[in-house]
């Protein structure tokens, strides 16, 4: 794995995987499957780059078929991630969208649905995240992006997803730790996360009637093109996760296996829950 310093180098939003530097490890050469999600399809957002794209790359070794969704300037990232899957002999499908349009949003389930012929996996991984430093910094429209991005756009496609689900569905949604112990620069975000959290826990309740079960992960630090593309400032970027107990930031591939487990069929008798994985700071509440 990559050690700090990393490069201070920043991109416009939404940032690239293949622009970044060190390259982020996604599991494109690591990722070993083991058939845990054969014959599952799968949506993923957000799956053309970090948490995302690890967890699309995962889920095809494990033997789905994937849809990934992502915001249209990211189609670089997203063709890398579409050949990886295909490579698996899995069918990948690219669906382009802009969450924060309701219409938008629910057209990619829909969309999902019919290319991969049903659904059985639903991760909710698309998320904004822009360090300001104060509140007074954050303007009503970056505001109304984050709240759409991170938790508009998860309830209208869980809504539009649920009567495709079936028995034994799973929903899994990208928390953080921000949930549990918010930033100060970070106070829109990390408002989003801790909802991302409380989404999975209510709607498990929710759902457990019908065998759907809804989880929430929430990562520590991890290096994606979200924090250098205004997710962290530029100062912050070369000792990005230095000061957590492994001294390093988390490679995308290191979260993968949580949401393989929660997607899996292994994972039945755990719904509701929120599983963080924060190279040894916790998530401290
Ligand atoms: P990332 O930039 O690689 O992925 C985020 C993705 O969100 C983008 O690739 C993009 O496709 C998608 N997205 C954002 N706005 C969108 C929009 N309007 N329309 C469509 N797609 C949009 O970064 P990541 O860190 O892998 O982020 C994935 C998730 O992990 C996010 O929910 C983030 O909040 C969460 N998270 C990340 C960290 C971390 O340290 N990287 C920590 C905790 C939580
Ligand atoms: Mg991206």
């Amino acid at each position: 794995m990559p050690l700090n310093p990393y490069s201070d180098d920043q991109q416009p939003w939404p940032g690239l995987a293949a622009k970044m530097d060190p390259q982020p490890d996604h599991g494109e050469q690591s990722y070993k499957g083991r058939d845990r999600l054969t014959g599952k399809r799968a949506l993923v957002t957000g799956g053309d780059s970090g948490i995302g794209r690890a967890a699309a790359i995962a889920f095809a070794r494990e033997g789905a078929d994937v849809a990934i969704n992502y915001h249209p300037d990211e189609e670089s990232d997203a063709r890398t991630v579409i050949a990886l899957i295909e490579a698996e002999g899995r069918k990948a499908v690219a669906l382009p969208a802009d969450l924060r349009d309701e219409a938008a949003a629910r057209k990619v389930v829909d969309d999902a649905v019919k290319a991969l012929g049903g659904l059985e996996v639903l991760v909710l991984n698309a998320g904004r995240q822009q360090a300001e430093k104060s509140i007074e910094d954050i303007t009503s429209d970056a505001f109304d992006a984050t709240i759409k991005t991170n938790i508009y756009a998860p309830f209208w496609m869980a809504q539009q997803a649920l009567p495709s689900l079936k028995n034994g569905a799973s929903i899994i949604i990208t928390s953080s730790v921000q949930a549990f112990s918010p930033s100060a620069h970070l106070f829109d975000y990390a408002q989003t996360k801790a909802a991302n959290r409380a989404f999975a826990q209510a709607l498990a309740k929710q759902l457990a009637p019908k065998g759907i079960r809804v989880n929430a992960v929430a990562p520590g630090p991890f290096w994606t093109a979200l924090q250098v593309s205004g997710g962290q400032f530029k100062d912050k970027l070369p000792e990005f996760g230095a000061d957590n107990p492994l001294g390093r930031p988390g490679q995308p591939v290191e979260i993968a296996p949580i949401y393989v487990l929660l997607a899996s069929d292994e994972a039945s008798y755990i719904t509701g829950e929120c599983y963080a994985a924060t190279g040894g700071s916790g998530t401290g509440g």
